[in-house]
């Protein structure tokens, strides 16, 4: 069996990589309950963006992680071939679905109409 350390799914012994984070795979699963384990939530065009709805999120406080899709070393290299986002912003499992719903609230209120209240970054 192998582990996956990005998103900690567990694998068949013929897989070798997470097809899905495209990361190879450990033979331990990854330390911690599985609600703590990092999920991604969104995907931003850029550092800005990103640091942005993080800054939102820890508002609400949920802690949040942005990590940039570029592989470090590799120069502009994708390392999620699928998308092309900058990068992703991670949150524990636990609160994905809080974070999910804060992050479609604030785009929401930017759809609104330019400017962003304090009441609509407080969620009420
Ligand atoms: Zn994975």
């Amino acid at each position: 069996m192998g582990y996956c350390p990005d998103c900690g799914v567990e694998y068949a012994a013929a897989v070798a990589a997470c097809p899905r984070c495209r990361v190879v795979l450990t033979a331990d699963p990854p330390p911690g309950p599985r609600s703590l384990e990092p999920e991604v939530v969104h995907r931003v065009p850029d550092a800005a963006a990103g640091a942005l709805l993080c800054g939102v999120l820890e508002h609400h406080g949920i802690r949040a992680v942005l990590r940039s899709a570029t592989l470090p070393g590799y120069g502009t290299v994708r390392r999620d071939w699928s998308t092309s986002a900058w990068g992703e912003i991670m949150v524990a499992r636990r609160d994905a679905a809080e974070a999910r719903a804060v992050i479609a609230d604030y785009l929401g209120a930017l759809e609104r109409g330019g400017q962003v209240r304090d009441e609509d970054v407080e969620g009420g």
